[in-house]
């Protein structure tokens, strides 16, 4: 089946969305029963599989097709995801919490529509959010009260605010439900391929957040004091799960949460999204060249013998291809027949002079080829211009013509350039 993504949106998954998703609600905070994963705990096989051996509880499928499967935590009561804070207190200072009434603009005193005096709402730190009510004095506001206030506001007057319909609705923003990542998110660390009983570092935080709010549910009849001292609990292991680095507390850090995996040059963005080298290219220092013309660049030796392309073998570069194939010339690399068959040159002496026409050749760079040269940052178009290759026997480094600094914003300090060596259908 094909399916053709014409959309892609991004959104904040509503309580009800999470548990849609879900294969399966964590109740217990037991992970293994009789050396087995334990089921409705933390490992529970339906979240997929977590081994090379066996199959997904869910959907039968084994470890390499199976992308693995949520479940879902009902939270104990309402927590605050770190990331969403600020938005937490944009919907809190544009709306009325009596009235449910959405305003464009911060709502400072009174609610235009109930009349009634509004709080004023602010940031403490990056986790916490404080309340000052017309003559009380300032206290933190902790999430359920927070998760209550923005519960008022109706569905129409958020698709008023926002300007389109959807189900969107800012009690979303503060957390009642948490996702619970699939098995093979957070597998267990191995040795040679034999699992260990250790557990990953996302498993032992949401492991705590589960021990954690267990302590919550056993205080529910003491007083408030112990009640908030719990809750506050809560939401620290939760904060800790999602994002340790934002959190002033000294806690230690050495374990890594959701945010950690992303963050940073290593981290899932930088490093394994957008880190993406590629074949046929090349990387080194340049150095400028006044003897170079201003649309060559100067290609090492060594470089120029490594990469390859493809030729086609066709009637106008026919002869002379045959003539490189005869002598065996070291620029041919392999020929290819049109079954796809590649002969490698080294082995094959003097069998394939029967080279034709509808065949090709892999050969190496040589002087003239046209090469994609690249300068990063890519900033703008001219980061990537097309070169005429001139293979430089001394030397290692890319060259160029010193007109061409600007375009690449080349200062031939620190310098690295990418040069991409492109096939051409020439008529030579
Ligand atoms: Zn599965
Ligand atoms: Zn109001």
């Amino acid at each position: 089946m094909m399916v053709v993504i014409d959309a892609v949106r991004f959104d904040v998954l509503s309580p009800k969305q999470i548990r849609h998703l879900s294969v399966c609600e964590i109740t217990t905070d037991e992970l293994y029963e009789d050396n087995r994963p334990k089921l409705n705990g933390l490992r529970d096989p339906r979240l997929g599989v977590s081994s090379r051996l066996g199959r997904c509880a869910s959907c039968n499928q084994t470890w390499s097709q199976c992308s693995g499967h949520f479940g879902h935590y009902e939270m104990p009561h309402p927590v605050y995801n770190i990331g969403w804070i600020p938005e937490v207190l944009q919907w809190l200072r544009r709306s009325c919490r009596y009235c449910g009434h959405v305003s464009a603009t911060v709502l400072t005193k009174k609610c235009p529509s109930c009349k009634k005096p509004c709080p004023k709402y602010m940031k403490a730190n990056a986790v916490t959010l404080r309340i000052t009510e017309h003559d009380a004095p300032t206290r933190d506001l902790l999430a359920p009260e927070a998760h209550q206030y923005l519960e008022q506001i109706p569905q129409e007057n958020v698709h008023i605010f926002r300007g389109h319909k959807d189900d969107f609705h800012p009690s979303s923003l503060v957390m009642t439900v948490l996702p619970i990542p699939p098995n093979c998110v957070r597998p267990s660390p191995t040795i040679d391929g034999d699992e260990v009983r250790g557990e990953d570092d996302l498993t032992r935080r949401l492991l705590y957040i589960l021990r954690v709010a267990k302590g919550y549910a056993k205080v529910q009849n003491e007083a408030s004091v112990i009640r908030e001292h719990a809750m506050r609990r809560t939401q620290d292991a939760v904060h800790m799960y999602i994002d340790q680095k934002r959190m002033s507390s000294k806690q230690v850090a050495n374990q890594k949460s959701i945010a950690s995996r992303l963050r940073g040059k290593t981290g899932r963005l930088r490093g394994t999204l957008m880190g993406k080298r590629s074949n046929f290219t090349a990387r080194t220092v340049i150095t400028g060249d006044s003897m170079l013309d201003m649309r060559e660049v100067g290609v090492p030796q060594h470089v120029a013998d490594t990469l390859t392309i493809v030729e086609n073998v066709n009637r106008l570069n026919y002869k002379q291809l045959r003539e490189l194939v005869r002598t065996q010339d070291k620029t041919i690399k392999y020929v290819i027949r049109p079954d796809g068959t590649r002969l490698d040159m080294r082995t094959i002496k003097g069998r394939t002079e029967q080279l034709k026409q509808g065949w090709s050749v892999e050969r190496t760079m040589r002087n003239g080829d046209p090469v994609l040269f690249n300068r990063q940052p890519s900033l703008h178009r001219m980061s990537i211009m097309c070169h005429r290759a001139r293979i430089m026997p001394v030397g290692k480094t890319f060259r160029l013509n010193l007109s061409c600094t600007t375009p690449y914003n080349a200062d031939f300090v620190s310098s690295f350039l990418f040069c991409y060596f492109e096939p051409e259908m020439n008529d030579n």
